[in-house]
């Protein structure tokens, strides 16, 4: 198939714009990869080189049985750059994959500009509408701290409530792992059944919570976020900081909700909502913390019919640039409301490293076939790279938020009922997701190839 003169602007030289550069190169369009760095500094980044780490320099777990861990092999299997590049940087670090940051970052640079299809373009870009006109198409993969001017442009297009400055996340449970003899079903005033699961709290129950959210650690804000809280994004822990019965008042009010164990009203209640279409997981309802990952397993865990519970995710606040995906994006990654502009990376609402990286592999396969005038080719529904897609796809607009990876977005597997441990059987069910997964990526993966 030959490529004509076809050009796409590639905004954004972090993980996900250099893998979306490198998918829509390797398939003979001509790239021009704009990176505003050093020209203007980014307020978490040091270096002038691509794909820099800000934080950890580990991409998480690289075994199968985690989910993050089986995105990563999948990536290598579609000859992911930025994978390929960890791999060959990798440091000791059990079984995660770990990296030198500096050389992983020098090594992906080199890369990149050493391909004879890409060019790169140390410039800030401003205006969509203005650098759309002189290519064929635009990945936009300027990640969670997208620089002002650029995002202002962003909102314009998108309308002002479609495109977020920080993300405020409540953890996620498996509902599965919940004890439901404690933990019941019901709406605040709804007849029926009701859709929400609630975690009711006794007086004792509340009491021990607000302390030790008050007495707990929090990760420090970094100085770029310290506005965030004047944005009306409050933490749990803060709610409780400012009165004893601030949250039972607040998120937790229990109005209209009878604890059938008792026929009565709790003292408070946590409500969980679901998460998902295949309702496997629930998020806790304004349940936003800064507290650490530690310390919230450790509260939670000592809640009522939460004792065992097994979190998707955990909740977090941050300064984090992203689009409401399910509501501004087709199905392709392109903004509904301007044609052949793709969104890439953190920016589109995925969260981390990996899940950035892919997301750039997707967007850039996706633009190269559309630009062909071929229909995208879907990666496999029970693959982790379609789980990521279907979190951007299908989750409510509403209440849209990032997300990492995790066995909660795959289509569920039948098991049989097993005797063994919860933890157990869940550890045989991961394994089954991902067999199922790796073997569907291969013809995939050739399929892709094919252009
Ligand atoms: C402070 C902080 C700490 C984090 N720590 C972790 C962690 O420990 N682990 C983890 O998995 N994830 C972490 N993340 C999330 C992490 O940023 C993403 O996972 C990942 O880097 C996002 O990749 P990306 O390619 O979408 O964006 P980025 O890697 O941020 O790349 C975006 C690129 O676009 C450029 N750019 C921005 N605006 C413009 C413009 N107008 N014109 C041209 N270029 C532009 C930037 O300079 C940057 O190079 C952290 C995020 C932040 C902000």
């Amino acid at each position: 198939m030959s490529s004509g003169t076809k050009r796409v602007a590639v905004i954004g030289a972090g993980l996900a714009g250099c893998e979306a550069a490198w998918q829509i190169a390797k398939r003979k369009i001509f790239v021009d990869l704009f990176e505003m760095r050093p020209v203007v500094k980014s307020p978490a980044h040091f270096s002038n080189d691509f794909g820099e780490l800000v934080c950890s320099n580990s991409l998480r777990s690289d075994q199968l049985i985690n989910a993050v861990g089986l995105l990563k092999q999948e990536m290598r299997l579609l000859d992911s750059v930025v994978i390929k590049t960890a791999d060959a940087n990798a440091v000791p670090a059990g079984r995660a994959l770990a990296v030198d940051r500096t050389g992983f970052s020098a090594t992906l640079t080199e890369r990149i500009e050493a391909h004879p299809q890409i060019n790169v373009r140390r410039e800030k870009v401003d205006n969509l509408r203005q650098l759309r006109e002189r290519y064929d198409a635009l990945v936009v993969a300027t990640g969670p701290l997208t620089e002002k001017i650029l995002a202002d442009d962003l909102k314009k297009i998108l309308g002002e409530e479609y495109l977020y400055f920080y993300d405020a996340i409540s953890p996620i449970v498996y509902a599965d792992s919940l004890d439901h003899d404690v933990v019941f079903r019901g709406s605040r005033y709804d007849e029926g059944e009701g859709d929400y699961l609630n975690v009711p709290l006794d007086k004792k129950s509340y009491d021990m919570l607000t302390s030790a959210l008050i007495e707990s650690d929090t990760v420090p804000l970094h100085p770029f976020e310290k506005s965030l809280y004047f944005e009306g994004c409050v933490p749990v822990e803060e709610l409780a900081r400012r009165g004893p019965e601030t949250l039972a008042h607040g998120p937790l009010k229990p109005v209209g909700l009878l604890d059938p164990r008792f026929d009565s009203q709790p003292h408070a209640v946590i409500q969980l909502r679901q998460e998902d279409k295949a309702g496997v997981l629930y998020n806790l309802v304004g349940f936003q913390t800064k507290l650490r990952i530690g310390d919230q397993r450790r509260i939670l865990h000592g809640l009522p019919g939460m004792s065992e519970a097994v979190f998707a995710r955990f909740g977090s606040i941050h300064r984090n640039t992203f689009v409401n995906s399910p509501r501004s994006l087709s199905e392709s990654l392109s903004l509904l409301s301007l044609d052949k502009i793709y969104l890439a990376g953190q920016i589109t609402g995925v969260e981390g490293y990996a899940e950035s990286a892919a997301i750039g592999l997707l967007a850039g396969i996706f633009c190269s076939f559309e630009l062909f005038g071929l229909d995208r080719p879907d990666p496999p529904s029970t693959s982790a790279h379609f789980a990521l897609l279907r979190h951007l796809r299908e989750s409510s607009a509403k209440r849209f938020q990032p997300m990492n990876i995790t066995f909660g977005l795959f289509p569920p597997i039948d098991m049989p009922r097993l005797s063994e441990p919860k933890r157990i059987a869940r550890r045989q069910k991961h394994t089954l997701l991902a067999e199922r997964a790796i073997q569907s990526i291969p013809f995939y993966a050739r399929s892709v190839e094919s252009l």
